[in-house]
């Protein structure tokens, strides 16, 4: 982490003309989706953060002439931001904010909590600008993705992540689970586990699965988007947050968020289409209100998300019941694959740790370490 935190610090401040990240950024979410890379980002970027934050501090803003609220999308230079009250505002980022980006991070990101001054009608020199960004709230659950060696916040505020899988259909995953709770971990935010198409089997096969989750802590619920089943749940869950959908395509998350809001998964695949024709204008991740409340990202960008950027030595703290044993193993090093005195795999033969859980950890430890030469 710290080697990261130096390498970062260490490149060239940003040259002149910032705009130019937001033209990059454009361009590159036009490049073909399978390319990106997604993680879930939060305990290590927070160290990250905080260092900055302490060189830069944030200016303070005076809140009676200013308004709060939150970042729902970028186009170029300007962003839409919601306010508290629910009116959107076209704003513009104040130029005091802007030299204040001493890393490559972008300064304000879809879901940031902004303060701005609105502008007045008589003095907008743009008349498109309503307001202009005075403060960035400090940030916390990010979605990042890394874009040509840079760190780029993709959704910043992100509560928890529903990783949506389904039991048929494409067939149930279980490593492909844990791969994505090890992500949210990494990224500080909450998980929930949404077995989708609970319609196509019966439950009772499910409850060993839905079990072994449940006991890992992580709230775990079947649904059905055809039959209804679950979908009161999830509704209930996704209240007054902020929630990613991951998972691979064809598992059901469109149909999961139309079920919860009719219109909203169109709504987010309008989004998608516009930039697939190749127009610049949305440059980052978009998120939709709820009519319930709360809000939800769906990008293809960040449903797969992924472990880019840890280390093999790094994936046993991404899996809470691991942590127990880890510090008892014989050896300071231990992979927790052949060691002798490792208390892991002892942990795994006593049925304390699930064999599933330990060859997830197996083939997310060495599809991080760099092929033997
Ligand atoms: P996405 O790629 O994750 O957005 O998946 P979609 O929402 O497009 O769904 C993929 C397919 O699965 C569609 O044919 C849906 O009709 C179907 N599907 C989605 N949810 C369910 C469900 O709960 N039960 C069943 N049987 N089919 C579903
Ligand atoms: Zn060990």
């Amino acid at each position: 982490m710290r080697v990261e935190l130096r390498k970062n610090r260490s490149k060239p401040p940003r040259d002149k003309g910032w705009t130019r990240e937001f033209h990059e950024h454009g361009f590159a979410e036009d490049a073909p989706l399978s390319e990106e890379r997604v993680r879930a980002k939060g305990a290590l970027s927070r160290r990250r953060t905080i260092v900055t934050a302490g060189d830069q501090p944030m200016p303070a803003v005076d809140t009676a002439a200013c308004r709060r609220g939150r970042v729902l999308r970028i186009h170029g230079l300007h962003c839409i931001v919601e306010s508290d009250d629910g009116e959107c505002h076209r704003c513009a980022v104040r130029r005091l904010l802007k030299s204040l980006s001493t890393d490559e991070r972008n300064i304000v990101a879809t879901g940031d909590v902004v303060w701005f001054r609105p502008s007045p009608v008589a003095d907008r020199s743009d008349a498109e600008i309503e307001g202009l960004i005075e403060r960035v709230e400090p940030r916390h659950g990010m979605l990042t993705r890394e874009s040509r060696g840079r760190e780029h916040v993709l959704v910043a505020n992100v509560d928890q992540v529903v990783i949506v899988m389904s039991i048929l259909e494409p067939e149930l995953k279980p490593h492909l689970i844990d791969r994505y709770l090890a992500s949210a971990q990494l990224g500080g935010l909450d998980a929930v586990v949404c077995l989708n198409k609970c319609d196509l089997v019966p439950h009772e096969l499910m409850q060993p699965i839905v079990g072994s989750y449940s006991q890992l802590g992580v709230p775990t619920l079947l649904t059905s988007a055809v039959t209804g089943t679950g979908i009161e749940s999830l509704r209930e869950r996704l209240r007054g947050r902020v929630t990613a959908f991951a998972g691979q395509s064809g598992v059901g998350k469109s149909t999961l968020l139309n079920a919860l809001e009719p219109g909203l998964a169109l709504r987010v695949r309008d989004v998608s289409a516009v930039n697939q024709k190749g127009r610049h204008t949305t440059t980052t991740a978009e998120i939709h209100k709820l009519a319930m409340g709360g809000w939800v990202v769906d990008t293809p960008g960040v449903r797969q998300l992924q472990l880019a950027s840890v280390q093999p030595e790094e994936v046993e703290a991404l899996l809470p019941e691991f942590v127990p044993f880890v510090t008892h193993c014989s050896f300071k090093d231990c992979t927790h694959i052949h060691e002798v005195g490792c208390q892991v795999l002892r942990a795994v033969r006593r049925h304390w740790i699930s064999e599933r859980r330990y060859a997830s950890y197996v083939g997310m430890f060495t599809g991080l370490e760099p092929p033997a030469r």
